[in-house]
């Protein structure tokens, strides 16, 4: 990874390599952490944070989920956010990825965590295309994963935890494994949930079509796509999709911070449409880009500029 020099954490800047914890941290024992991914992005006025305030309340809802009482308030934390990327401008050359982490500290072992301190950490580092710049030109081939989604009935998908990820590792390492890019899960009656850290869309006679949140994390760059999708007066229906659906679908894409918009080309070996990426797909990235880039006025509540 490309290092930074800063680190926050528990509200002082640490050295990027100085930024170590205890052994006994209990989140790395249990797996109980609440997380973000969020994006600054290169405009033409300087970086710019993708709807933070958004990113910021859902993780202290997914802090609220899992029993940790996170220290910091909503604005403690979008400010560290913003001096954060300030601190370490000068190693930045491209897009920003971010990740806040709060998370069960040094001092309790066992289960019962009521006692253990939580700490806060967050890191910034220049990260491209998490699914390749290949990708999100020409499209990715996926693989429906032999894990199903965790099921509402055991753990909680409202919450970007660091445990539910355990799920979500498995099926890529599974897909990878296995010569493809990215996992596809069903839920547990069978229907289309999500990629491993991805939301799901298809397209077919020019509508789009996105599960609900049944099984899924609330989205944030997929109600950016629903809001856009419907500035280009595409209709836009959140109900569940079946795999066969994607097979025959004339498009497909995922969407998530870091994966941003990226199409899918092949699904378990069935070409989607004519095997690269459609036209309304490339016409929501388009869109996707210029509010990211502070190039679509309408959006510019979205972004949080760093001067
Ligand atoms: C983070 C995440 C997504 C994507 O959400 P965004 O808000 O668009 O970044 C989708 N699914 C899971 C399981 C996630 O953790």
């Amino acid at each position: 990874m490309e290092e930074a020099k800063y680190i926050w954490k528990d509200g002082n800047f640490i050295d990027w390599k100085n930024a170590t914890t205890h052994l006994l941290t209990h989140s790395l024992h249990y797996g109980n952490a609440a997380f973000e991914g969020t994006r600054a992005y290169k405009t033409n006025n300087g970086f710019a944070i993708f709807r933070l305030q958004d990113h910021t309340k859902r993780l202290l809802n997914s802090a609220k989920i899992l029993h940790l009482n996170c220290p910091y308030d909503f604005d403690e934390i979008n400010q560290a956010h913003i001096d954060l990327i300030k601190k370490n401008l000068d190693c930045f050359k491209s897009n920003v990825y971010i990740r806040p982490l709060i998370y069960l500290g040094y001092g309790v072992m066992g289960l019962y965590h009521k006692k253990s301190p939580v700490n806060m950490m967050i890191a910034a580092w220049n990260w491209g295309a998490y699914l390749g710049e290949d990708g999100i030109q020409n499209g990715i081939r996926v693989k429906t994963s032999s894990f199903i989604r965790n099921s509402a009935k055991s753990l909680m998908g409202k919450a970007k935890a660091s445990a539910n990820y355990l799920n979500s590792q498995m099926a890529k390492y599974e897909a990878m494994e296995c010569g493809f890019d990215e996992a596809l899960l069903l839920d547990d009656s069978g229907f289309v949930a999500e990629g491993s850290g991805e939301c799901i869309f298809i397209v077919r006679n020019g509508k789009l079509i996105t599960p609900p949140h049944d099984n899924s994390l609330e989205s944030i760059t997929q109600d950016t796509v629903i809001k856009i999708a419907k500035d280009l007066n595409i209709e836009i229906y959140q109900r569940r999709i079946t795999r066969d659906e994607i097979y025959i679908a004339d498009e497909a894409f995922f969407t998530g911070t870091a994966a941003e918009i990226t199409p899918i080309k092949e699904l378990d070996f069935i070409k989607i449409g004519n095997g690269s990426r459609g036209e309304i797909t490339k016409k929501l990235q388009d869109s996707f880009f210029e509010i990211v880039l502070g190039n679509n006025k309408k959006y510019n509540n979205y972004l949080t500029y760093i001067d």
